[in-house]
């Protein structure tokens, strides 16, 4: 190990690589303050030759790495506990914006915001869209497949990407960077890194797909009587293509945060049971304001909605969205949670609200169910807020008997029990019970095969 180090130190300029606990400090903690983890060396390579020349040295000497983007994964698999840690946050270059071919190709640790912003240059979007977009980096984006607010149109990010340059665990550098729409020349190799969460390899670039921006998106909130008639609605929105978001939200939760959120307000004069944010992509604001009229107003009519208030200008489009995006933030004012991201499939979802908030009351009676998050795609995180006269700690000691409750729902459901935020250290053993064996051997040989010494994120995922 030492050897190791001192090779990496005496091999790399003092640019790459940092042993200063305080730079390194903010890296060994997570969002969530789930994991706390230890290092013994930072590398903060600013080149793929960088990365590779690294990731050699490591193999040499049989280092384990750690990679990690901009560390807002929710699952634990950025953390070290004692390997080496290779930031990629100095890779942040934008290579090549072409618009005529609807491409861009950047570094893994530019940041998904600093993407946004290379795409609205060129009058093109880039369309992932998470609440953490402005400290959380492609590299993380590709390799934990993330999902986001507009998958029900553009799909998850694996869908939004043509290919990856990685370095391997060998340290060769594998070139996928095309912008081919077409290639059919064997496996797509690029999509093994998409979800791998860095256990096959670093992603140092990635060659990703642009679409047209919309001219108008409009956006409404709407009050709903339960989930069923949150499906149905989802159903009514789509009339016409445009929908470009379905986000639901329970009234605990949703009060949760405008009751104590610094700049949160409540759109709505009285509370309701549920909400929904909608996203219509138009061409025109005058296109926006008649479409959710015509769209709200025969919702009415068919007893689909209770309520609804219509984004008129981007500043309340922009406090809409924001109480959807803080609503895992705001659940620290119930007290202790409990979360899951799972998915079902969409016509399943009442159903499973239904049985699983009757399982979580009966075995945790005065527990309060927090499910929120992506309706329109089958995405739901499904948190439990602890009873308000249970301490805090009693009921998150509950949480792996929770699981086993939850997740096997899941199944019966036909779901799954990561959506979008990976498996990581956190669901690393649920994998393991419950995935299909022929799927787990498969995970296994192509690990073996491409990182043969299990160097490369060696606790997560299997
Ligand atoms: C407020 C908030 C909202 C969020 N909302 C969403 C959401 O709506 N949808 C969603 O899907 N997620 C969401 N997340 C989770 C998180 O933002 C995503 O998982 C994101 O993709 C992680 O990116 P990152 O750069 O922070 O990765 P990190 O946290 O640094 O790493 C995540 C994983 O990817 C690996 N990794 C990182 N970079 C590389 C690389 N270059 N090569 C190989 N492996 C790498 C790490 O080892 C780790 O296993 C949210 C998180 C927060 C805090």
């Amino acid at each position: 190990m030492t050897d190791g180090i001192t090779a990496l130190k005496t091999a790399l300029p003092s640019t790459a690589w940092t042993q200063d606990a305080d730079i390194i400090a903010p890296h060994l903690v997570e969002w969530r303050d789930k994991y706390q983890g230890e290092t013994p060396l930072m590398l903060t390579p600013r080149s793929t030759a960088e990365v590779a020349q690294a990731v050699k040295i490591c193999a040499a000497h049989g280092l384990k790495i750690v990679p990690q983007g901009g560390n807002t994964g929710l699952v634990g698999g950025q953390t070290p506990q004692g390997e080496v840690l290779l930031s990629l946050k100095k890779m942040t270059t934008i290579r090549d914006v072409d618009a005529t071919n609807n491409a861009m190709i950047v570094e893994a640790g530019a940041t998904l915001q600093s993407v946004h912003d290379a795409a609205d240059k060129v009058g093109r979007k880039f369309p992932l869209f998470l609440a953490s977009q402005g400290s959380c980096t492609i590299g993380g984006n590709l390799s934990t497949n993330a999902g986001g607010n507009h998958v029900l149109k553009y799909g998850t990010t694996k869908d939004l990407v043509f290919g990856v340059e990685a370095v391997l665990a060998s340290g060769e550098i594998y070139n996928g960077l095309t912008s081919l729409r077409k290639d059919n020349t064997g496996y797509d190799l690029s999509r093994l890194f998409l979800g791998a969460e860095g256990t096959l390899g670093i992603i140092t670039a990635a060659s990703l797909k642009l679409f047209p921006k919309a001219g108008y998106t409009q956006r409404v909130i709407t009050a709903a009587e339960n989930p069923s008639k949150a499906l149905a609605l989802l159903e009514h929105c789509r009339a016409g293509g445009r929908l470009g978001m379905f986000e639901v939200m329970p009234h605990i939760g949703f009060n949760a945060v405008v009751s104590n959120m610094p700049g949160q307000r409540d759109p709505f004069d009285t509370p309701h049971p549920w909400y929904v944010v909608i996203d219509w992509d138009v061409e025109t604001e005058a296109e926006g304001a008649a479409l959710a009229e015509t769209l709200l107003g025969t919702a009415f009519e068919k007893d689909l909605i209770l309520n609804a208030v219509i984004a008129q200008n981007e500043t309340q489009a922009a406090q809409i969205l924001s109480i959807r995006e803080n609503m895992s933030a705001g659940q620290k004012f119930l007290g202790g949670s409990i979360k899951f991201d799972i998915t079902v499939p969409l016509n399943r979802i009442p159903d499973f609200f239904k049985k699983a908030d009757a399982a979580m009351n009966t075995q945790i009676p005065g527990c309060r169910p927090v499910g929120f998050g992506h309706f329109g795609d089958g995405n739901i995180h499904y948190n439990i807020a602890q009873p308000i006269d249970m301490k805090k700690q009693d009921f998150l000691d509950q949480w792996q008997a929770v699981s086993e409750t939850v997740f096997d729902l899941v199944g019966e459901f036909g779901g799954s029990i990561s959506a979008e935020h990976g498996i990581g250290i956190m669901k690393k053993a649920d994998l393991a019970r419950r995935a299909d064996p022929v799927k787990l051997a498969m995970l296994k040989s192509i690990k073996q095969a491409l990182d043969p010494h299990n160097m490369m994120n060696p606790r997560v995922m299997i």
